[in-house]
């Protein structure tokens, strides 16, 4: 456990450890449930997902993180590049049998590629004729700023977060 989750006298500060899944730390404070809505998760097939939101963190420059666990759940690539457009340098620990078993900090790729979709209509990517996979160019990554390869419309975070998922 991250010393983040403890309070000076040890005690854990909130919820219980996972057997098994994924632990999304460090997310930026007041995206914990953009991030359960990028992934999908509902909690609906019963496996436990904890959310802490505002929660205190030293290493923030805010002073404030969001924390999400969910359990039965190891996040694929895919999902990873997803939460790093949402939350970039948000760390990600994979936990087996209560235990670490892989950590690391998400990264934006530098090319994103069919996760987001270009805000503009006229895009060949939003024509149907031919299906084609959005490709963004990541410009800047915190705050983000990315640029489709095929139209040149550059999109902010806010925006994606708006229009794609
Ligand atoms: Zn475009």
């Amino acid at each position: 456990m991250n010393s983040d989750n403890l309070s000076k006298d040890g005690k854990r500060l909130y919820v219980e450890k996972i057997q098994r899944g994924t632990v999304i730390d460090h997310i930026k404070e007041g995206f914990a449930f953009s991030v359960l809505k990028i992934l999908g998760l509902e909690g609906k097939d019963g496996s436990l997902i904890t959310v802490g939101i505002n929660v205190k963190s030293n290493s923030s420059q805010s002073g404030k993180k969001d924390i999400v666990k969910v359990e039965n759940i190891m996040l694929d690539q895919k999902q990873i590049h997803q939460i790093a457009i949402i939350s970039p340098k948000c760390k990600v620990s994979f936990i087996e049998d209560y235990k670490v078993v892989k950590k690391f900090v998400v990264k934006i790729p530098d090319i994103i590629q069919g996760i987001i979709k270009c805000p503009n209509e006229k895009c060949i990517t939003n024509v149907e004729r031919e299906p084609v996979i959005t490709k963004f160019r990541v410009i800047s990554d915190d705050p983000l700023k990315i640029a489709c390869t095929y139209c040149e419309r550059i999109v902010y975070q806010d925006e994606i977060l708006r229009t794609s998922f």
